[in-house]
């Protein structure tokens, strides 16, 4: 096995298997883990308590029952899924969990928890412009702080503050090298491996995320680049995934050479930049900064413009938009994007994320469709 397969083969690893991660670290250092509800949170403050955050983004292909009672058949399929493994007790053995409420489902999952893991909820301010913004949203990151402070029996300095953030923001930097090398080299990292690479970053700590995916970069680059004589798209959505369904943009030749998942490149888009004001002011800066994504208002809606200017950037063929179902937020975004997308003669294609089926034979039909048409 070469140094590259191994890598990526231990990545799948992490990335299939959450549990083990999670377990694996409590072994080792003798604390635990605390949940990260989508889309974003301070995460920075976990790694600098010693605790490991561990992405939540539901599961691919259980059947809903339990979640039946507390979500209306509308709420969006992944916190449909999410709401079934809290019934089941998937969560429990978090030290806590964190949780933003940038849309209606959130704030109403936030509100009836069913886990037995404290529940720490915090609000994003939509009027991003402004200073009172920045100020609002320390406030809210003191107390976020303050809660995990007390249930985890931890003090976070301002130095281990500080520490973290460098971490997080090398490992942001090395996956937007990341995504330039996927591209480059779609024969070695294909549609499946791009998000292994990606997923598995949810689940480790980023230092230990950054030192593998530093190797298997420079393995890579001492590679040469072959031509690549299939397809080229840009993803949009909330997430793509599972693995059979990734399985089919392999099978069709279908590169995935940029993209703007909420699960993925909208998770390293932005860093927490040097400045005046304190580590929980300037991470509050970052959510001023972010841009492009359905859960940070921008009056000027310009993710269509950034999707066409990847996908001119990348050389690629066209964007592919993953539609989480019944998600308000993407939903909302699509018709303008769409008719972005038809004014600059960019050719697109829309695909349902259900995490409930197991069946993907209808995506694989309209995938191989748009492949030919392309
Ligand atoms: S952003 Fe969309 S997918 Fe995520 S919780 Fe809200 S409605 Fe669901």
């Amino acid at each position: 096995m070469s140094r590259v397969e191994a890598i990526l083969s231990q990545l799948k690893d992490v990335a299939a298997n959450p549990k083990k991660a999670m377990d694996d670290y409590k072994a080792e250092t003798g604390k635990g883990a605390v949940g990260i509800m989508p889309i974003y949170s301070p995460e920075e403050m976990v790694h600098a308590a010693g605790y490991l955050p561990m992405g939540i983004w539901g599961a691919q292909g259980k059947t809903i029952s339990k979640a039946r009672t507390y979500l209306p058949a509308f709420a969006c399929s992944i916190m449909q899924q999410v709401m079934e493994l809290q019934c089941e007790g998937a969560y429990d053995d978090l030290s806590a969990v964190i949780f933003s409420v940038p849309c209606d489902t959130l704030k109403c999952l936030s509100q009836k928890w069913k886990g037995t893991s404290p529940v720490i909820v915090f609000t994003h301010p939509q009027n991003r412009g402004l200073e009172a913004a920045n100020q609002f949203l320390v406030t809210e990151y003191e107390l976020v702080k303050a809660q995990l402070e007390s249930v985890l029996g931890v003090k976070i300095s301002n130095a281990a503050l500080e520490n973290s953030i460098a971490i997080y923001n090398e490992n942001r930097a090395v996956m937007r090298d990341f995504v330039k090398v996927a591209a480059d080299y779609p024969q070695v990292i294909d549609a499946v491996s791009r998000h292994a690479v990606f997923k598995a970053r949810q689940f480790m700590l980023k230092e230990k995320h950054t030192a593998l995916v530093k190797e298997l970069i420079a393995e890579i680059k001492a590679m040469p680049v072959q031509p690549w004589d299939g397809k080229k798209v840009v993803v949009t959505g909330i997430l793509l995934e599972p693995n059979e369904l990734l399985d089919i943009f392999n099978e069709f030749k279908i590169a995935i050479v940029d993209d703007d998942l909420a699960q993925e490149s909208r998770q390293i888009r932005v860093d927490v930049l040097d400045g005046e004001g304190g580590p929980l002011y300037r991470m509050a800066k970052a959510w001023q900064q972010m841009y492009g994504c359905s859960l940070a208002t921008d009056t000027k809606k310009g993710r269509g413009r950034m999707l066409i200017n990847k996908t001119i950037q990348t050389g690629a063929d066209a964007i592919v938009v993953a539609m989480m179902k019944f998600c308000d937020p993407e939903e909302w975004d699509y018709p303008v994007m769409y008719r972005e997308f038809e004014e600059k003669g960019v050719k697109s294609l829309m695909i349902e994320v259900d995490q409930e089926v197991s069946s993907f034979e209808q995506i694989k039909t309209r995938l191989q469709s748009f492949v030919e048409m392309l």
